[in-house]
Protein backbone atom coordinates (compact mmCIF):
# COMPACT_ATOMS: atom_id res chain seq x y z
CA UNK A 1 0.00 0.00 0.00
CA UNK A 2 0.89 3.73 -0.27
CA UNK A 3 1.84 4.12 3.20
CA UNK A 4 4.93 1.36 3.05
CA UNK A 5 6.01 2.56 -0.59
CA UNK A 6 6.49 5.91 1.18
CA UNK A 7 8.64 4.50 3.69
CA UNK A 8 10.62 2.78 1.50
CA UNK A 9 11.64 5.71 -0.39
CA UNK A 10 13.07 7.81 2.54
CA UNK A 11 15.09 4.95 3.50
CA UNK A 12 16.29 4.94 0.11
CA UNK A 13 17.36 8.45 0.57
CA UNK A 14 19.06 7.51 3.51
CA UNK A 15 21.16 4.68 2.12
CA UNK A 16 22.37 8.02 -0.46
CA UNK A 17 26.22 8.33 -0.17
CA UNK A 18 27.92 11.48 1.43
CA UNK A 19 28.14 13.34 -1.91
CA UNK A 20 25.67 16.10 -3.28
CA UNK A 21 22.21 16.37 -1.85
CA UNK A 22 19.91 15.22 -4.53
CA UNK A 23 16.59 17.49 -5.14
CA UNK A 24 14.14 17.00 -2.59
CA UNK A 25 10.35 14.99 -2.69
CA UNK A 26 7.43 17.61 -3.83
CA UNK A 27 5.97 16.76 -0.28
CA UNK A 28 9.49 16.96 1.58
CA UNK A 29 9.77 20.65 0.26
CA UNK A 30 6.53 21.99 0.44
CA UNK A 31 6.33 20.37 4.36
CA UNK A 32 9.48 22.15 4.93
CA UNK A 33 8.38 25.29 3.35
CA UNK A 34 5.56 25.35 5.35
CA UNK A 35 7.47 24.89 8.95
CA UNK A 36 10.03 27.21 7.48
CA UNK A 37 7.79 29.99 6.85
CA UNK A 38 5.15 30.72 9.57
CA UNK A 39 4.16 33.87 8.60
CA UNK A 40 2.20 35.28 6.00
CA UNK A 41 4.08 35.51 2.51
CA UNK A 42 2.43 38.59 0.84
CA UNK A 43 2.15 39.45 -2.59
CA UNK A 44 2.23 42.38 -5.10
CA UNK A 45 0.89 40.06 -7.67
CA UNK A 46 -3.33 40.29 -8.50
CA UNK A 47 -5.07 37.77 -8.27
CA UNK A 48 -6.46 35.96 -11.28
CA UNK A 49 -10.40 35.16 -11.03
CA UNK A 50 -12.19 32.62 -13.25
CA UNK A 51 -15.64 31.29 -13.46
CA UNK A 52 -18.15 29.69 -15.81
CA UNK A 53 -20.81 32.14 -14.83
CA UNK A 54 -19.20 35.54 -14.41
CA UNK A 55 -22.55 37.62 -13.94
CA UNK A 56 -23.19 35.53 -10.59
CA UNK A 57 -21.53 37.91 -7.70
CA UNK A 58 -18.51 37.75 -6.60
CA UNK A 59 -17.60 38.88 -3.21
CA UNK A 60 -14.95 39.96 -1.46
CA UNK A 61 -13.87 40.50 2.31
CA UNK A 62 -11.76 42.96 4.20
CA UNK A 63 -12.74 41.54 7.58
CA UNK A 64 -13.38 37.68 9.35
CA UNK A 65 -16.38 39.95 11.10
CA UNK A 66 -18.19 40.19 7.96
CA UNK A 67 -17.99 35.85 7.27
CA UNK A 68 -20.54 35.87 9.68
CA UNK A 69 -18.65 32.91 11.46
CA UNK A 70 -19.99 30.91 14.58
CA UNK A 71 -18.22 33.50 17.70
CA UNK A 72 -16.21 30.83 18.76
CA UNK A 73 -14.65 29.79 14.97
CA UNK A 74 -13.88 33.58 14.62
CA UNK A 75 -12.63 33.76 18.45
CA UNK A 76 -10.10 30.90 17.04
CA UNK A 77 -9.30 32.64 14.43
CA UNK A 78 -8.48 35.91 16.34
CA UNK A 79 -6.80 33.51 18.98
CA UNK A 80 -4.29 32.54 15.82
CA UNK A 81 -3.30 36.14 15.66
CA UNK A 82 -5.05 36.62 12.37
CA UNK A 83 -5.87 40.07 12.16
CA UNK A 84 -7.50 40.49 8.53
CA UNK A 85 -7.67 37.99 5.59
CA UNK A 86 -4.82 37.44 3.69
CA UNK A 87 -5.37 38.50 -0.27
CA UNK A 88 -6.57 35.01 -1.59
CA UNK A 89 -8.78 34.68 2.16
CA UNK A 90 -10.60 37.87 0.81
CA UNK A 91 -11.56 36.51 -2.03
CA UNK A 92 -11.71 32.42 -1.26
CA UNK A 93 -13.61 32.63 2.04
CA UNK A 94 -16.90 33.98 1.21
CA UNK A 95 -17.20 31.72 -1.61
CA UNK A 96 -16.23 28.48 0.59
CA UNK A 97 -18.68 29.49 3.12
CA UNK A 98 -21.53 30.70 0.87
CA UNK A 99 -25.03 28.82 0.73
CA UNK A 100 -25.61 26.91 -1.18
CA UNK A 101 -21.86 25.99 -1.15
CA UNK A 102 -19.94 26.64 -4.26
CA UNK A 103 -16.87 24.59 -5.36
CA UNK A 104 -12.82 26.43 -5.67
CA UNK A 105 -9.71 25.52 -7.08
CA UNK A 106 -6.91 27.71 -5.52
CA UNK A 107 -3.90 27.85 -6.79
CA UNK A 108 -1.30 30.35 -4.83
CA UNK A 109 2.20 29.26 -3.60
CA UNK A 110 2.68 28.29 -0.01
CA UNK A 111 2.43 30.54 2.83
CA UNK A 112 -0.34 32.69 1.10
CA UNK A 113 -3.07 31.36 3.39
CA UNK A 114 -5.10 28.59 1.32
CA UNK A 115 -4.63 26.32 4.49
CA UNK A 116 -6.30 28.73 6.80
CA UNK A 117 -8.78 29.32 4.30
CA UNK A 118 -10.11 25.44 3.63
CA UNK A 119 -9.96 24.81 7.55
CA UNK A 120 -12.07 27.37 8.40
CA UNK A 121 -14.42 26.18 5.72
CA UNK A 122 -14.23 22.65 6.75
CA UNK A 123 -14.81 23.63 10.77
CA UNK A 124 -18.04 26.00 9.66
CA UNK A 125 -19.35 23.41 7.36
CA UNK A 126 -19.58 20.74 10.57
CA UNK A 127 -23.06 19.78 12.01
CA UNK A 128 -22.02 18.47 15.38
CA UNK A 129 -25.63 17.18 15.59
CA UNK A 130 -24.64 14.52 13.52
CA UNK A 131 -22.04 11.97 14.51
CA UNK A 132 -20.45 10.50 11.74
CA UNK A 133 -18.07 12.26 9.33
CA UNK A 134 -18.89 15.20 7.01
CA UNK A 135 -15.69 16.17 5.82
CA UNK A 136 -12.97 14.77 4.25
CA UNK A 137 -9.30 16.78 3.54
CA UNK A 138 -6.42 14.67 1.96
CA UNK A 139 -3.10 15.34 2.23
CA UNK A 140 -0.37 14.02 -0.08
CA UNK A 141 1.77 12.72 3.43
CA UNK A 142 1.64 11.49 7.02
CA UNK A 143 3.45 14.82 7.76
CA UNK A 144 1.32 17.03 5.72
CA UNK A 145 -1.67 15.75 7.13
CA UNK A 146 -0.93 16.07 10.32
CA UNK A 147 -0.08 19.81 10.09
CA UNK A 148 -3.00 20.72 8.51
CA UNK A 149 -4.84 18.59 11.11
CA UNK A 150 -2.81 20.72 13.93
CA UNK A 151 -4.66 24.26 12.29
CA UNK A 152 -7.89 22.67 12.53
CA UNK A 153 -7.18 22.06 16.07
CA UNK A 154 -5.77 25.38 17.03
CA UNK A 155 -8.79 26.80 14.74
CA UNK A 156 -11.25 24.84 16.51
CA UNK A 157 -9.77 25.81 19.96
CA UNK A 158 -13.15 26.99 21.27
CA UNK A 159 -15.30 24.50 19.28
CA UNK A 160 -14.54 21.10 21.03
CA UNK A 161 -17.54 19.46 20.29
CA UNK A 162 -16.21 19.37 16.69
CA UNK A 163 -14.16 16.36 16.56
CA UNK A 164 -11.50 15.19 13.99
CA UNK A 165 -9.86 12.12 13.18
CA UNK A 166 -6.36 11.39 11.69
CA UNK A 167 -6.78 8.54 8.92
CA UNK A 168 -2.73 8.51 8.70
CA UNK A 169 -0.47 5.30 9.09
CA UNK A 170 -0.24 4.62 13.46
CA UNK A 171 -3.95 5.30 13.21
CA UNK A 172 -6.05 2.26 14.03
CA UNK A 173 -9.59 1.68 14.21
CA UNK A 174 -11.20 -1.34 15.59
CA UNK A 175 -13.03 -3.65 13.18
CA UNK A 176 -16.73 -3.44 12.80
CA UNK A 177 -16.89 -0.02 14.35
CA UNK A 178 -18.29 3.52 12.97
CA UNK A 179 -16.05 6.18 13.09
CA UNK A 180 -17.90 9.56 14.84
CA UNK A 181 -15.66 11.98 14.12
CA UNK A 182 -17.16 15.16 12.10
CA UNK A 183 -13.82 15.62 9.93
CA UNK A 184 -11.21 13.37 8.30
CA UNK A 185 -7.57 14.39 7.69
CA UNK A 186 -5.86 11.65 5.95
CA UNK A 187 -3.55 10.36 3.19
CA UNK A 188 -5.44 8.57 -0.07
CA UNK A 189 -4.38 5.18 0.63
CA UNK A 190 -5.55 4.95 4.35
CA UNK A 191 -9.13 6.70 3.78
CA UNK A 192 -9.22 4.08 0.86
CA UNK A 193 -9.10 1.61 3.35
CA UNK A 194 -11.30 3.15 6.24
CA UNK A 195 -14.01 3.71 3.61
CA UNK A 196 -14.09 1.06 1.12
CA UNK A 197 -11.81 -1.88 2.56
CA UNK A 198 -13.33 -1.30 6.79
CA UNK A 199 -16.24 0.41 5.92
CA UNK A 200 -15.69 2.72 8.65
CA UNK A 201 -17.18 5.15 7.58
CA UNK A 202 -19.52 6.21 4.39
CA UNK A 203 -18.25 8.17 1.38
CA UNK A 204 -21.65 9.41 0.73
CA UNK A 205 -22.32 11.30 3.57
CA UNK A 206 -19.44 13.63 3.07
CA UNK A 207 -20.57 17.28 2.09
CA UNK A 208 -16.90 18.81 2.13
CA UNK A 209 -13.94 17.39 0.09
CA UNK A 210 -10.93 19.27 0.14
CA UNK A 211 -8.11 18.19 -1.75
CA UNK A 212 -4.78 19.59 -0.30
CA UNK A 213 -1.56 20.14 -2.00
CA UNK A 214 -2.69 18.58 -5.48
CA UNK A 215 0.75 19.52 -7.03
CA UNK A 216 2.59 16.94 -5.00
CA UNK A 217 -0.77 14.50 -4.90
CA UNK A 218 0.73 14.13 -8.56
CA UNK A 219 4.53 13.78 -7.66
CA UNK A 220 3.67 10.91 -5.28
CA UNK A 221 2.88 7.49 -7.29
CA UNK A 222 -0.36 6.14 -7.16
CA UNK A 223 -2.09 9.03 -5.47
CA UNK A 224 -3.33 10.59 -8.02
CA UNK A 225 -5.62 7.48 -8.70
CA UNK A 226 -6.39 6.84 -5.28
CA UNK A 227 -7.71 10.13 -4.82
CA UNK A 228 -10.11 9.86 -8.08
CA UNK A 229 -11.27 6.19 -6.68
CA UNK A 230 -12.02 8.39 -3.82
CA UNK A 231 -14.12 11.33 -5.68
CA UNK A 232 -15.89 8.35 -7.26
CA UNK A 233 -18.08 7.72 -4.27
CA UNK A 234 -18.93 11.37 -2.92
CA UNK A 235 -21.98 12.99 -3.81
CA UNK A 236 -21.42 15.08 -6.62
CA UNK A 237 -24.49 17.20 -6.04
CA UNK A 238 -24.43 18.05 -2.51
CA UNK A 239 -20.60 17.75 -2.24
CA UNK A 240 -18.61 21.30 -1.62
CA UNK A 241 -15.61 20.62 -3.49
CA UNK A 242 -12.20 22.32 -2.83
CA UNK A 243 -8.29 21.85 -4.34
CA UNK A 244 -5.70 23.66 -3.59
CA UNK A 245 -2.35 23.53 -5.31
CA UNK A 246 0.76 25.78 -4.62
CA UNK A 247 2.02 25.55 -8.26
CA UNK A 248 0.37 25.85 -11.94
CA UNK A 249 1.18 22.94 -14.45
CA UNK A 250 -1.26 21.97 -16.99
CA UNK A 251 -1.65 18.77 -15.21
CA UNK A 252 -2.60 20.16 -12.07
CA UNK A 253 -5.54 21.85 -14.04
CA UNK A 254 -6.58 18.84 -15.44
CA UNK A 255 -6.73 17.17 -12.17
CA UNK A 256 -9.14 19.59 -10.70
CA UNK A 257 -11.04 19.60 -13.30
CA UNK A 258 -11.55 16.00 -13.18
CA UNK A 259 -12.31 16.78 -9.30
CA UNK A 260 -14.06 19.82 -9.29
CA UNK A 261 -17.34 21.04 -11.40
CA UNK A 262 -18.12 24.67 -12.36
CA UNK A 263 -15.74 25.72 -10.10
CA UNK A 264 -14.65 29.71 -9.17
CA UNK A 265 -10.80 29.47 -9.97
CA UNK A 266 -8.46 31.83 -8.48
CA UNK A 267 -5.02 32.14 -9.25
CA UNK A 268 -2.24 34.20 -7.63
CA UNK A 269 0.66 33.73 -9.63
CA UNK A 270 4.04 33.58 -7.39
CA UNK A 271 5.90 37.15 -6.74
CA UNK A 272 9.43 36.30 -8.11
CA UNK A 273 12.64 36.51 -6.89
CA UNK A 274 15.42 38.98 -7.27
CA UNK A 275 19.10 40.13 -6.70
CA UNK A 276 17.85 43.79 -5.99
CA UNK A 277 18.35 44.51 -2.70
CA UNK A 278 21.53 41.93 -2.40
CA UNK A 279 24.59 43.40 -2.13
CA UNK A 280 27.33 40.36 -3.28
CA UNK A 281 30.63 39.86 -3.26
CA UNK A 282 33.60 36.75 -4.34
CA UNK A 283 35.96 36.37 -1.73
CA UNK A 284 39.18 34.69 -3.02
CA UNK A 285 40.95 31.64 -1.55
CA UNK A 286 43.39 29.16 -2.43
CA UNK A 287 42.91 26.76 -0.55
CA UNK A 288 39.64 24.94 1.17
CA UNK A 289 41.49 25.89 4.33
CA UNK A 290 41.35 29.81 3.48
CA UNK A 291 38.26 29.51 2.64
CA UNK A 292 37.39 28.42 6.43
CA UNK A 293 39.72 31.18 7.63
CA UNK A 294 37.80 33.36 5.48
CA UNK A 295 34.24 32.39 6.72
CA UNK A 296 35.70 32.89 10.49
CA UNK A 297 36.79 36.58 9.58
CA UNK A 298 33.13 36.86 7.93
CA UNK A 299 31.53 35.59 11.13
CA UNK A 300 33.52 37.73 13.40
CA UNK A 301 31.87 40.66 12.16
CA UNK A 302 28.30 38.90 11.99
CA UNK A 303 26.88 41.31 14.95
CA UNK A 304 23.57 41.29 13.97
CA UNK A 305 21.43 38.31 12.21
CA UNK A 306 22.06 35.10 11.16
CA UNK A 307 23.87 33.26 8.12
CA UNK A 308 23.32 30.41 6.10
CA UNK A 309 26.65 28.76 4.39
CA UNK A 310 25.95 26.14 1.63
CA UNK A 311 28.26 23.67 0.63
CA UNK A 312 28.09 21.45 -2.69
CA UNK A 313 28.63 18.18 -0.47
CA UNK A 314 27.33 16.76 2.80
CA UNK A 315 30.78 16.03 3.53
CA UNK A 316 32.06 19.17 3.19
CA UNK A 317 29.03 20.64 5.21
CA UNK A 318 29.78 18.10 7.94
CA UNK A 319 33.69 19.09 7.88
CA UNK A 320 33.09 23.06 7.51
CA UNK A 321 30.61 22.58 11.36
CA UNK A 322 32.53 20.32 13.01
CA UNK A 323 35.76 22.68 12.39
CA UNK A 324 33.69 25.11 13.46
CA UNK A 325 32.18 23.89 16.09
CA UNK A 326 35.51 22.80 17.38
CA UNK A 327 36.70 26.35 17.57
CA UNK A 328 33.93 27.36 20.09
CA UNK A 329 31.18 28.94 17.29
CA UNK A 330 27.85 27.50 17.22
CA UNK A 331 26.76 26.31 13.87
CA UNK A 332 23.39 23.86 12.71
CA UNK A 333 23.35 21.48 9.86
CA UNK A 334 21.30 20.53 7.87
CA UNK A 335 21.49 17.66 5.07
CA UNK A 336 19.84 15.22 3.02
CA UNK A 337 20.38 12.48 5.62
CA UNK A 338 18.20 13.98 8.42
CA UNK A 339 14.60 12.75 8.48
CA UNK A 340 12.09 15.61 8.56
CA UNK A 341 11.51 16.08 12.31
CA UNK A 342 15.30 16.10 12.65
CA UNK A 343 15.25 18.92 10.10
CA UNK A 344 12.17 20.63 12.04
CA UNK A 345 14.03 20.52 15.13
CA UNK A 346 17.17 22.23 13.50
CA UNK A 347 14.95 25.31 11.48
CA UNK A 348 13.09 25.88 14.64
CA UNK A 349 16.57 26.36 17.19
CA UNK A 350 17.93 28.44 13.71
CA UNK A 351 14.98 30.69 13.72
CA UNK A 352 14.68 30.63 17.72
CA UNK A 353 18.36 32.33 16.99
CA UNK A 354 19.56 28.98 19.45
CA UNK A 355 22.27 29.35 16.34
CA UNK A 356 23.49 32.13 13.99
CA UNK A 357 25.14 29.72 11.46
CA UNK A 358 23.30 27.40 9.30
CA UNK A 359 25.46 25.31 7.32
CA UNK A 360 23.79 23.05 4.46
CA UNK A 361 23.87 21.35 1.14
CA UNK A 362 21.49 21.98 -1.69
CA UNK A 363 18.55 20.59 0.30
CA UNK A 364 17.14 24.31 1.40
CA UNK A 365 18.07 26.32 -1.30
CA UNK A 366 14.95 26.84 -2.11
CA UNK A 367 12.35 27.88 1.05
CA UNK A 368 14.75 29.10 3.24
CA UNK A 369 13.61 32.26 4.55
CA UNK A 370 14.49 33.11 8.19
CA UNK A 371 13.81 37.02 8.35
CA UNK A 372 16.57 37.64 10.20
CA UNK A 373 19.44 35.55 7.75
CA UNK A 374 21.39 38.82 6.36
CA UNK A 375 24.11 36.85 5.29
CA UNK A 376 24.34 34.02 3.07
CA UNK A 377 27.75 32.05 1.71
CA UNK A 378 28.41 30.01 -1.15
CA UNK A 379 31.23 28.23 0.63
CA UNK A 380 31.11 26.30 -3.07
CA UNK A 381 29.55 27.80 -5.73
CA UNK A 382 26.18 26.25 -7.49
CA UNK A 383 26.83 24.25 -10.04
CA UNK A 384 24.88 21.79 -11.97
CA UNK A 385 25.74 17.80 -13.23
CA UNK A 386 28.16 19.50 -16.23
CA UNK A 387 29.94 21.62 -13.83
CA UNK A 388 28.80 24.59 -15.26
CA UNK A 389 26.89 28.04 -12.95
CA UNK A 390 23.60 27.03 -12.18
CA UNK A 391 22.00 30.41 -11.77
CA UNK A 392 18.47 29.17 -10.67
CA UNK A 393 20.38 27.79 -7.66
CA UNK A 394 22.37 30.48 -7.07
CA UNK A 395 18.84 32.77 -7.27
CA UNK A 396 17.10 30.70 -5.00
CA UNK A 397 19.64 30.63 -2.11
CA UNK A 398 20.70 34.66 -2.22
CA UNK A 399 17.22 35.93 -3.50
CA UNK A 400 14.29 37.51 -2.08
CA UNK A 401 10.64 37.90 -3.31
CA UNK A 402 9.47 41.51 -4.08
CA UNK A 403 9.21 44.46 -2.62
CA UNK A 404 8.99 42.74 0.67
CA UNK A 405 12.30 41.40 0.65
CA UNK A 406 14.62 42.57 3.15
CA UNK A 407 18.46 43.74 2.11
CA UNK A 408 21.34 40.98 2.41
CA UNK A 409 24.68 40.08 1.68
CA UNK A 410 26.00 37.40 -0.32
CA UNK A 411 29.10 36.24 -0.21
CA UNK A 412 31.21 33.87 -2.93
CA UNK A 413 33.82 31.98 -1.64
CA UNK A 414 36.13 31.24 -4.95
CA UNK A 415 39.13 28.86 -4.93
CA UNK A 416 39.80 27.88 -8.13
CA UNK A 417 39.39 28.94 -12.01
CA UNK A 418 36.20 27.03 -12.39
CA UNK A 419 34.92 28.57 -9.89
CA UNK A 420 35.52 32.09 -10.86
CA UNK A 421 34.39 31.34 -14.01
CA UNK A 422 31.30 30.36 -12.47
CA UNK A 423 31.14 33.44 -10.32
CA UNK A 424 31.55 35.56 -13.51
CA UNK A 425 29.18 33.71 -15.90
CA UNK A 426 26.65 34.31 -12.80
CA UNK A 427 27.34 37.61 -12.24
CA UNK A 428 26.61 38.14 -16.74
CA UNK A 429 23.64 35.93 -16.40
CA UNK A 430 22.32 38.49 -13.74
CA UNK A 431 23.68 41.27 -14.99
CA UNK A 432 24.87 42.37 -11.57
CA UNK A 433 28.09 43.27 -9.89
CA UNK A 434 29.93 40.79 -7.59
CA UNK A 435 32.38 42.73 -6.19
CA UNK A 436 35.63 41.33 -4.53
CA UNK A 437 35.90 41.63 -1.20
CA UNK A 438 39.11 41.35 0.77
CA UNK A 439 38.54 38.33 3.62
CA UNK A 440 41.25 39.74 5.82
CA UNK A 441 38.95 42.63 5.97
CA UNK A 442 35.48 41.92 6.14
CA UNK A 443 34.81 45.27 7.61
CA UNK A 444 34.25 45.85 3.92
CA UNK A 445 31.04 44.31 4.33
CA UNK A 446 28.22 46.70 5.15
P1 LIG B 1 -0.67 27.93 2.55
O1 LIG B 1 -1.67 26.86 2.85
O2 LIG B 1 -1.03 28.73 1.33
O3 LIG B 1 0.72 27.46 2.53
P2 LIG B 1 -1.19 28.83 5.26
O4 LIG B 1 -2.67 28.84 5.41
O5 LIG B 1 -0.48 27.66 5.83
O6 LIG B 1 -0.76 29.01 3.72
O7 LIG B 1 -0.64 30.19 5.85
C1 LIG B 1 0.73 30.49 5.88
C2 LIG B 1 1.09 31.09 7.22
O8 LIG B 1 0.40 32.32 7.41
C3 LIG B 1 0.70 30.22 8.38
O9 LIG B 1 1.70 30.36 9.37
C4 LIG B 1 -0.61 30.80 8.87
O10 LIG B 1 -0.78 30.61 10.25
C5 LIG B 1 -0.45 32.27 8.53
N1 LIG B 1 -1.73 32.90 8.15
C6 LIG B 1 -2.70 32.38 7.36
N2 LIG B 1 -3.71 33.25 7.22
C7 LIG B 1 -3.38 34.36 7.91
C8 LIG B 1 -4.00 35.64 8.14
N3 LIG B 1 -5.17 35.94 7.62
N4 LIG B 1 -3.34 36.52 8.92
C9 LIG B 1 -2.13 36.22 9.45
N5 LIG B 1 -1.49 35.05 9.28
C10 LIG B 1 -2.09 34.12 8.51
Amino acid sequence: NSETKEAESKDKDKDKDDGADGPMSAAEKSLLQKIIHKGLVESTKDLEIQRKDPSSPLYSVKSFELLHLKPELLKGVYAMGFNAPSKIQETALPTLLADPPQNMIAQSQSGTGKTAAFVLAMLSRVNVDKNYPQVLCLSPTYELAIQTGEVAAKMSQFCPEIKIKYAVRGEEVSRGSKISDHIIIGTPGKVLDWALKYRFFDLSKISVFVLDEADVMIATQGHQDQCIRIHKMLPKSSCQMMFFSATYEPEVMEFAEIIVSNPLIIRLMREEESLDNIKQYYVKCRSVEEKYVAITNIYSVISIGQAIIFCHTRRTAGWLAEKMTKDGHRVAILSGDLTVEQRIAVLDRFRAGLEKVLITTNVLARGIDVAQVTIVVNFDLPMDQNRKADCETYLHRIGRTGRFGKSGIAINLVDSEESALICQEIERHFNKKIHYLDAEDPDEIE
